[in-house]
């Protein structure tokens, strides 16, 4: 019988997934498992795999990780479990990440609800750190509602990493796991003062991410053709922006988002996309993935230099006119050497869009504080992820969601003595 080129490749793709999880050392203390920041038991489920039960492999990464099929597509694994993997030293890492996500591809999700009992739990925000809170609560009995004030569950993964790196598939199985254990989602639903859900709630969780866009500061920076980076990547996302056929794009900034947004501009079909960053390549902390993606892509990185101005006239732009910078010997906050713009080394490129990629903040809740142990200065509200703690990963955010998750619950059973 003929075999279509789609079972073809899933054949291969299991032989594959065999024959990565036999190259597993099986270490005991497994470094990649410490590595990994939703403490995936790694070795087990891959254990799982060599022997053929890939049930058991979906159900001891999913009880890790309830994003895990997100994370199987966009985890940086280069930076955690993968770093680690001892077997690296022999040849190869093992594809940690790739064999998760196949074994959640084959993953089928049923209805775990169970009778809440325990109290209830206000959690605001539907991306990867309330997400992660919601099912640990709801696997210990209490009755979580989510409110979010997006049209949709996921947070960031489901409304700005692309369509090439992030499948709707891969979002869709973690959003159904999640639906699947009776947790009550309000989307569209936006609250102003977490503190006025403490009526109705025994406990509140933000995990609400960041809001805001940071502005260059750059005059011009105003112009209609001007646009941020999470408005841009939600809307290339949700198909409002089809295709940038002709347009040259420049798009500031020097992090993984920058580099998310430059590989979707040229996806969409930006006759020339150039990225302007301030600082050389060795300050660049980026994904080597991330990297590769633009660099595939025929991406043009200006490195040591910044757009100090962008003219236009009538709502179009006309120029970005950029200076060349060199780096001081002294360093920032961050760590890395401060910029310094060169006096006369000015020069003007073309742009028609340009996209400003320079970081995220928040003003919701100001009043609010986090502490390190993920409470916060107002009793019986606690924070996460992003919002708690400033940019990170998505798994990092998975973590983050265990711990409020396991500090609310002491917090209650305290309460209730
Ligand atoms: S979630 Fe990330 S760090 Fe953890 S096992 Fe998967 S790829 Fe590795």
């Amino acid at each position: 019988m003929a075999i279509s080129t789609a079972e073809n490749k899933s054949i291969i793709r299991s032989d594959w997934v065999k024959t990565e999880a036999m190259r597993c050392l099986s270490c005991f203390d497994p470094p990649c498992q410490k590595a990994c920041p939703a403490s995936i038991p790694i070795p087990e489920f891959i254990y799982s795999i060599k022997s053929g039960n890939l049930r058991h492999a979906a159900k001891v990464v999913r009880e890790a990780n309830p994003v895990v099929a997100i994370c199987g597509a966009v985890c940086p694994e280069e930076i955690f479990c993968q770093s680690a993997c001892t077997r690296s030293k022999i040849d190869r890492a093992i594809n940690i990440r790739e064999l998760h996500g196949f074994v959640s591809r084959s993953e089928t999700i049923s209805d775990n609800r169970t009778e809440p009992g325990a109290g209830k739990i206000a959690i605001i925000g539907a991306g990867p750190a309330g997400l992660s809170a919601a099912t640990k609560l709801a696997d210990a009995g209490y009755k979580i509602t989510i409110f979010d004030k997006r049209s949709h569950i996921g947070g960031v993964p489901n409304s700005s990493i692309p369509k090439f790196r992030l499948s709707d598939e891969a979002i869709a199985l973690d959003i159904s796991y999640v639906e699947n254990l009776g947790i009550e989602i309000k989307l569209n639903n936006a609250i102003d003062d977490p503190s006025t859900l403490l009526n109705d709630f025994h406990a509140v969780l933000i995990a609400a991410g960041l809001n805001l866009n940071r502005r260059p500061d750059i005059k011009g920076e105003m112009l209609p053709e001007v646009i941020d980076a999470i408005t841009f990547l939600e809307q290339a996302r949700s198909g409002k922006i089809k295709e940038l056929n002709d347009k040259r794009v420049a798009v500031i900034g020097g992090g993984n988002v920058s580099l998310d947004v430059a590989a979707t501009a040229a996806s969409l079909g930006a006759s020339e996309t150039r990225l302007y960053y301030r600082r050389g390549p060795a300050e660049m902390k980026v994904w080597h993935s991330e990297l590769a993606e633009v660099q595939k892509r025929g991406i043009i990185i200006e490195y040591l230099t910044a757009p100090v101005e962008i003219m236009g006239e009538g709502g179009e732009i006309e120029a970005v006119q950029c200076a060349r910078v060199e780096l001081d010997s002294r360093c920032d906050s961050s760590g890395r050497r401060i910029p310094r713009l060169i006096r006369g080394s000015e020069f003007m490129t073309h742009a028609d869009l340009v996209i400003t990629a320079i970081g995220l903040s928040s003003d919701f809740a100001e009043d609010i504080k986090a502490n390190l142990d993920l409470s916060t200065n107002v009793p019986g509200i606690f924070a996460a992820g992003d919002w708690a703690r400033g940019e990170g990963t998505i798994v990092e955010a998975v973590r983050d969601g265990k711990r409020v998750a396991q500090s609310i619950i002491t917090y209650l059973k305290e309460k209730s003595k």
